[in-house]
C-alpha cells in the first residue's frame, strides 16, 4: 500500500516485543510449490503467486533460498493412489518440474531414503521467513511507515467514520484497518463484532533436531503422502538453510494460545475450547489419530520411528529436541478444519480468519489481496494519490 499510495499514513501494531514471534518465526521454513491443494482454492492460487513474490523480493534483498526439492514418498502400495491423486492436482495447479520417481531414483536423489515411489518437486524451496519478515519491516520504515512492537489491541470501535484501536492507554485511530492476528484473529474478529463461525484452535507441532554427525543422512525435504482428511499431519524431515536438519513436527492440541511447551496451561481456554461443539465433533470422529499423535509427543522413540520409515539408518539417540511452533487452525461449528484461507470482514476492517500452511509461502500474494480490497474501500472514486487517512494493520 506504501509503494502504491506514497504519503499515506500506515502503522503496524504487533503485540509482542519482537516481530514474528510466533506461527512465521517458528515454521518449517518451507517454501511451498502448491502441490496439495484444490485447484482453485485460494490456497492453490495464493500459494503459487505467492511463491513467485517471495522468490523476487527474496532475490532483490538478498536473502537465500535453498533448492533441496521435496520428495512425497509412499512406502507401501496403498499409498499409491493417494499420491497419484496428489500428483494430479500438482499438475493442475502447474507445478514446474514434477517427476514420479521410483526406488532407484528415490536412491539417486535421497542415498538413505526409502519408498517404492514418490513425487519429486524439485522447485520446492527452504527460507528463513524470520529474516523475510525483518527486511519487510525494513521496507515498511523506509517508505515512512511505522511499527510499534509490545503494542497489543484490546478494543476496535469501528462504529464512528473513524475506526479507534485501543492499544493499553493509548488510541490509534484509522480509516481503514487489516487485522492478522495468527493465533488470536477469531478474538480480534470479536473486537469488531465480528464473531464469524469459525474458531481458532492451536496445535502445537514440536520438532526434533538429527544430531549434526547425521544430518548428513537428509538431502531432501522429505514428507508423507498426507491423509487427506488431515493435510497438516505426518512427520517430514526438513533440511534448513542454516545446515540443521529438523524432524517433524506432530500436531497435538496446544493447551494455551502459546502454549509452546507441554506445560504451558492456560485453564480458561482450555474450558472454551472443550466447550466448542465442533471441537468436540472433532474429537468424537478422530480421538484415535488425537492419540497417536499425542503418543508420539511424549516418546522420543515414536517419533523416531515415524521418521525412520523414510530413512531407514535413522536411530532413536540421532534425534535431540527441537524447537516448536503453534498453529493457528480454524475450526467450524461441524467440526471440520476450515481448508481454505479465510479472508473475510467487512468493509472498512478485514479479517485474516484463517491463514495456516502455506501462508508464510503466500505470504506477499494474501498481502497483496488484502491490500487491492482496503484500497479498493478507501479510495472508491479517487484517482492514485497521497491518503489523508491511516492505515494499520497487524503482522
Ligand atoms: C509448526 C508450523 C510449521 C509451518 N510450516 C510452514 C512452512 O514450512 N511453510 C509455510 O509456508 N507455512 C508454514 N506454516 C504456516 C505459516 O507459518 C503461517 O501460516 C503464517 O506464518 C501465518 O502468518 P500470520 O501473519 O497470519 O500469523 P503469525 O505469524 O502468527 O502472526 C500474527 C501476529 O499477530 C500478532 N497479534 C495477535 N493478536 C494481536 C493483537 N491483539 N494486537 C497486536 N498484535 C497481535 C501476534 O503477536 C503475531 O505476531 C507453519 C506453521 C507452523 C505453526
Amino acid at each position: 500500500m506504501l509503494i502504491r499510495r506514497p504519503g499515506l499514513r500506515l502503522v503496524v501494531l504487533e503485540r509482542e516485543d519482537e516481530l514474528a514471534a510466533h506461527q512465521t518465526g517458528h515454521n518449517s521454513g518451507v517454501v511451498h510449490a502448491g502441490i496439495y491443494y484444490a485447484p482453485g482454492s485460494q490456497k492453490a492460487r495464493l500459494c503459487a503467486e505467492g511463491k513467485r513474490l517471495l522468490e523476487a523480493y527474496c532475490a532483490e534483498r538478498d536473502i537465500p533460498i535453498g533448492y533441496p526439492g521435496k520428495l512425497v514418498v509412499a512406502l507401501r502400495e496403498d499409498e499409491v493412489p493417494r499420491l497419484e491423486a496428489i500428483e494430479a492436482r500438482a499438475r493442475a495447479n502447474g507445478v514446474p518440474g514434477l517427476e514420479v520417481v521410483g526406488p532407484d531414483r528415490i536412491r539417486a536423489l535421497e542415498p538413505h531414503g526409502a519408498g517404492i515411489r514418490a513425487l519429486w518437486s524439485p522447485s520446492t524451496g527452504i527460507v528463513d521467513f524470520r529474516r523475510v519478515t525483518n527486511a519487510l519491516a525494513d521496507d515498511i520504515r523506509a517508505a515512512g511507515g511505522e511499527i510499534r512492537t509490545a503494542a497489543a489491541v484490546q478494543r476496535i470501535d469501528a462504529r464512528g467514520s473513524v475506526i479507534t484501536l485501543g492499544v493499553g492507554s493509548d488510541e490509534v485511530s484509522a480509516r481503514s484497518v487489516i487485522a492478522c492476528a495468527g493465533l488470536w484473529s477469531d478474538r480480534v474478529a470479536a473486537m469488531t463484532g465480528d464473531t464469524g463461525s469459525e474458531r481458532i484452535v492451536p496445535f502445537r507441532g514440536s520438532y526434533y533436531e538429527l544430531v549434526p554427525e547425521r544430518r548428513a543422512l537428509v538431502r531432501r525435504l522429505l514428507y508423507p503422502v498426507p491423509d487427506p482428511r488431515f493435510p497438516f499431519l505426518g512427520v517430514h524431515l526438513t533440511p534448513r538453510p542454516d545446515g540443521r536438519v529438523w524432524v517433524g513436527p506432530n500436531a497435538v492440541l496446544a493447551l494455551a494460545r502459546a502454549g509452546y511447551r507441554r506445560r504451558d496451561v492456560d485453564l480458561r481456554e482450555v474450558a472454551a475450547i472443550v466447550r466448542h461443539g465442533g471441537f468436540r465433533r472433532l474429537v468424537g470422529r478422530h480421538w484415535q489419530t488425537g492419540l497417536a499423535e499425542q503418543w508420539r509427543d511424549l516418546s522420543r522413540r515414536a517419533f523416531a520411528e515415524a521418521a525412520r520409515r523414510f530413512i531407514p539408518e535413522l536411530r532413536d539417540r540421532d534425534l535431540v529436541p527441537g524447537p516448536s511452533g503453534v498453529r493457528a487452525q480454524a475450526l467450524d461449528p461441524d467440526g471440520s478444519l476450515v481448508e481454505d484461507f479465510r479472508l473475510g470482514g467487512a468493509g472498512r476492517v478485514l479479517h485474516v480468519r484463517n491463514a495456516p500452511s502455506p501462508a508464510a509461502t503466500s505470504s506477499l500474494a494474501i498481502a497483496r489481496e488484502l491490500a487491492d480490497r482496503a484500497e479498493g474501500q478507501l479510495f472508491a472514486g479517487f484517482s492514485a494519490g497521497p491518503a489523508g487517512g491511516r492505515g494499520m494493520g497487524h503482522s
